[in-house]
């Protein structure tokens, strides 16, 4: 039986081997997850929202504890680990407050004596989810699709099977029942034969381009639904007349929080001609003033990267652009799995800082002179999760939000989730949507009913 090994990126300890599943564990598993959903399809919506409401309490009860786990397998400072559980309360209590209604039957006025459109969980649904946000990415899948009466499975990423069993641990504590959502302790390979499994009907997974088409691969050939987020390389567009100091500090956060890897992160600045000379010297300031150290530590705001592997990728992609012509502006340097804030100039679309998703603390700087060439440089990618342009003139900016080809538009914020609004991509970046009613009806069978 093979094990699966947690290193911790900050002091290369070993902190947990888990055993994987076997196939025959794992069958076991989904049969026992098929039982609970016959059950659990048939409970009422205040059933469902009394439990989901008591794991947002586990949630902010626990957050210090389950916060640890986080910085220790992914290096996240500890402040940002805590704020993310805190996420993952509201999203539990916000599809505790609202599943019932963004599910309740539609009526449509047709030929018939009365038609309708019902909103029915699909069994069990598959997730596979990377270690980026370890308790974020699984909580905004699974807080819809438990309130909505599927049945959640998760593989998560390797490296993260401590906060992986602490979330079905918060399930259990809430008073789901058992199977209702359950860690599977098993590496990427055994992907394919969960969803070739006829009880799983369903698969979503948040991750790499490859990992995604794998997933899809499979889940396609079996005619299973898939939802795919995957990577993203959003650019930050600043107009001349932004507002200087706000638009500076959201740029540093969009770039630099969780140490650089968010696939929603702006990675490309996109700089207007006039202002650039003023901006970028002030970045530039504000990146080498970014505090670095143990994720441990509360005043920590640059972690390590997850692995020594991704910071040794990171700094082949910023020395290839530098190779290509690009201005090292700060940082630059890679210390095991720890990655300086850096900024690099001058970096032109052929570079692999702009054609490639750099996931970690490097930001590249483009300057552009009119605002189509602006929109141009942004679309210039594989992906369209998101981008975010900085302006004063808000009702100029409205008018180009339908050349850009994303997923979604923040005028003078960075882009972020919320469980209010949709969250998804185009092109690359993936397709189908989480979050809102649009992320809850995902995994439904929208059922007509018609009846004359
Ligand atoms: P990853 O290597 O693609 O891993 C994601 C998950 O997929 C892990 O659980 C991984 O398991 C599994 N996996 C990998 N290869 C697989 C395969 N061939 N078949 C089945 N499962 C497979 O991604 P990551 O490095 O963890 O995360 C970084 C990427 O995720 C970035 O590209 C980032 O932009 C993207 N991301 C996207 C979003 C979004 O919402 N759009 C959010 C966060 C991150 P193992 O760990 O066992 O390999």
């Amino acid at each position: 039986m093979s094990e699966i090994r947690s290193i911790n990126p900050y002091n290369a300890e070993l902190i947990h081997s888990y055993k994987e599943h076997t196939s025959q564990e794992i069958e076991s598993i989904i049969k026992q997850a098929n039982h609970r959903f016959k059950q659990w399809r048939e409970t009422s919506f205040s059933h469902r929202t009394e439990c989901m409401m008591a794991a947002a309490a586990e949630l902010k009860a626990g957050k210090e504890g389950y916060a640890k786990t986080i910085s220790a397998e992914m290096g996240k400072p500890i402040s940002q680990a805590i704020a993310e559980i805190e996420k993952c309360a509201w999203v539990c209590e916000y599809y505790a407050s609202h599943a019932e209604e963004q599910l309740a039957e539609e009526t449509v006025s047709t030929d018939a004596h009365s038609s309708y459109v019902r909103y029915e969980p699909m069994g069990i649904v598959l997730a596979v989810m990377p270690w980026n946000y370890p308790f974020w990415q699984v909580f905004r899948f699974a807080a819809p699709a438990l309130m909505a009466g599927n049945i959640g499975l998760l593989k998560h990423a390797s490296n993260v099977f401590g906060s992986a069993l602490n979330i079905e641990k918060v399930f259990r504590k809430a008073g789901f029942p058992e199977h209702c959502f359950t860690t599977l302790k098993v590496s990427s390979d055994k992907v394919k034969a969960i969803i070739e499994n006829p009880r799983v009907r369903a698969v979503t997974l948040t991750g790499s381009g490859p990992a995604g088409a794998a997933v899809a691969e499979v889940a396609g050939a079996n005619i299973k639904k898939t939802v795919l987020e995957l990577g993203g390389n959003n650019a930050l567009i600043v107009m001349n007349d932004c507002e200087l100091e706000a638009t500076l500090d959201t740029c540093v956060n969009a770039r630099y929080q969780n140490t650089g890897q968010s696939c929603i992160a702006g990675k490309r600045l996109l700089v207007q001609e006039d202002i650039a000379r003023d901006f970028i010297p002030k970045l530039v300031e504000r990146v080498k003033n970014l505090k670095s150290g143990d994720p441990m530590d509360k005043d920590t705001y640059i972690g390590t990267l997850a692995r020594e592997d991704l910071a040794e990728e990171l700094e082949n992609q910023v020395q290839n652009s530098l190779a290509m012509g690009a201005k090292l502006e700060t940082g630059g340097k890679r210390d095991g799995a720890f990655y300086q804030p850096t900024v690099v100039s001058h970096v032109t679309p052929e570079m692999p800082m702009f054609k490639e998703e750099t996931f970690g603390p490097a930001l590249s700087i483009t300057i552009f002179k009119t605002a189509q060439e602006a929109i141009e440089l942004s679309n210039n990618s594989r992906y369209g999760l998101g981008v975010s342009v900085f302006s004063k003139n808000i009702k100029d900016v409205k008018k180009l939000i339908p050349q850009f080809d994303e997923g979604a538009v923040f005028i003078n914020e960075l882009v972020k989730s919320d469980p209010r609004l949709p969250f998804g991509g185009v092109k690359e970046s993936g397709y189908g949507r989480e979050l809102s009613k649009h992320g809850i009806r995902e995994f439904t069978n929208r059922k007509t009913v018609y009846i004359n």
